[in-house]
């Protein structure tokens, strides 16, 4: 083992040396993907020259995340103290379920839990888990509203169709998690949105009152704290009371930006949470941590626990269900998410999470600042959201963001809202500077220039 430690530093070495020399790996075309890199398994061996040499080209040739020139999704970026509590993670390699096989690892995700839930305003009653995903934190809300609404589902199965509703603007999970559920995709409401892309509240009641006319039970309403594309914020107030009145379960998709919650200056952004159900946070989008970081908590612990425990006599054989984190878990065996959120947490305070968020808005203002005085440029997105859509010159969104990816110039990806498709450029590399935004304009009006005369304007 201290050898493989020896390697996997040199191999580090090597992928530092790389984000900083090559930012953007050279994609290699998926056909030649077998031949230009060594991926087979054999019958035989090799020795460890062999497959560290083999292992640093595979690095060569990886996408780079945490390089200053990725703003292709909702995270990215490196911040040294997560990574290393996620590197002990693997080395201590302890299950989340038990207390007997975890120890004191499981009071640090319970502490992690238990701040979660005090930042939301969710008092005593509140409890929490890690889930696998966002996607996974969407459903587990998802199953809980169900259960509260109706408990014999449980056993039964549904026999009466439900009804569910979220904004057009909203993650594509809350469909998928639907048929998951027994809940069905045409049982998923979509609410409009508005010109900024947040959910308008006054149809949500209207699509509530006519489901109830016609039968159906509604259960659940997911509203979004910074949405996949534009970012933005879903009003939890407004959404909250109506929710209030038709009594139905109000969960906050914050996968992206729920870790506004850190921030004085930005958590107006989710005011209201209090008032919801539930929420979940991909603690590896906003907050830096590495892959995957997800929390999701609720107001009413009980009902947790009865929509997730299963007893079972081979496992849970010591301490109480307090400590047992498999009562509340999606997965049985289940990787220990919360060290790496932990550890950053304890070494730069409350107050350096709110730093790390704070920074990305700070970084999204200079972005877009940037292309408010820049006529060759349009802007589509709005204020405080880390999300800056964009288009340069009336070019294509896709061929721009296409061309500079297998140019290995950038990585980017573009979006559409309406009918206008963008650019779309995220800030959420808390350790990108002011230089990197810059210089990731100056690559494009540079690429253009030099090599995309040809592509057509639309
Ligand atoms: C990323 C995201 C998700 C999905 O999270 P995964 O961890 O990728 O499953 C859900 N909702 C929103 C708003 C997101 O941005």
């Amino acid at each position: 083992m201290q050898n493989d430690i020896a390697i996997f530093s040199e191999l580090c070495d090597v992928l530092f040396k790389e984000e900083s020399l090559q930012p953007v790996a050279q994609p290699i075309p998926t056909h030649e993907l077998y031949n230009k890199l060594d991926l087979s398994l054999n019958e035989e061996g090799i020795i460890d020259d062999e497959l560290t040499s083999n292992l640093k080209s595979i690095i060569k040739n990886t996408p780079k995340t945490a390089s200053t020139s990725f703003f292709n999704q909702l995270f990215g970026g490196r911040i040294g103290k997560a990574a290393l509590g996620d590197l002990l993670a693997v080395m201590l390699n302890n299950s989340m379920y038990t207390y007997k096989v975890a120890g004191p690892q499981v009071g640090i995700e319970k502490e992690v839990l238990h701040k979660f839930c005090e930042l939301s305003g969710y008092g005593k009653d509140a409890d929490g888990t890690f889930a696998p995903g966002g996607s996974m934190s969407n459903f587990m809300a998802m199953i809980m509203a169900r259960d509260a609404k109706k408990d014999v589902i449980r056993a039964e199965g549904i026999t009466k169709p439900m009804t569910l509703y979220t904004s057009k603007s909203s993650h594509y999970s809350i469909a998928k998690n639907a048929s998951f559920g027994g809940i069905g995709k045409n049982q998923v409401r979509l609410v409009r949105t508005n010109g900024q892309g947040k959910m308008q509240s006054s149809h949500l009641d209207e699509l509530i009152k006519e489901d109830l006319n016609n039968g159906f039970i509604p259960f659940f309403v997911n509203a979004t704290a910074g949405t996949t594309v534009l970012g933005v914020f879903d009003d939890i107030n407004a959404i909250s009371k109506i929710c209030r009145k038709h009594n139905l379960w109000l969960h906050v998709d914050g996968a992206y930006c729920g870790g506004v919650i850190f921030s004085n200056k930005y958590k107006h952004l989710v005011n209201g949470l209090e008032h919801s159900d539930s929420f979940s946070v991909n603690a590896h989008k906003m907050l830096g941590t590495p892959l995957s970081c997800s929390i999701i908590v609720t107001k009413h612990k009980a009902q947790l626990h009865h929509s997730f425990s299963n007893e079972a006599d081979y496992l849970y054989q010591t301490d109480g269900d307090d400590f047992n984190l498999g009562k509340t878990s999606l997965q049985c065996g289940r990787r220990n998410d919360a060290l790496k959120i932990w550890t950053l947490w304890k070494s730069v305070g409350s107050k350096g999470l709110e730093k790390i968020v704070n920074h990305q808005f700070e970084m999204a203002d200079v972005a877009r600042n940037y292309i408010l005085n820049n006529k060759d440029y349009a802007l589509y997105s709005f204020e405080d959201s880390i999300s800056v859509c964009f288009n340069y010159k009336d070019i294509p969104a896709r061929e721009l963001c296409t061309a500079l990816y297998k140019d290995a110039k950038l990585m980017v990806g573009y979006g559409t809202f309406g009918n206008q498709e963008f650019v779309r450029m995220v800030t959420i590399n808390s350790v990108i500077k002011k230089e990197d935004i810059l210089s990731f304009f100056n690559t494009i009006e540079t690429y253009v220039a030099e090599k995309m005369l040809k592509i057509p304007v639309s």
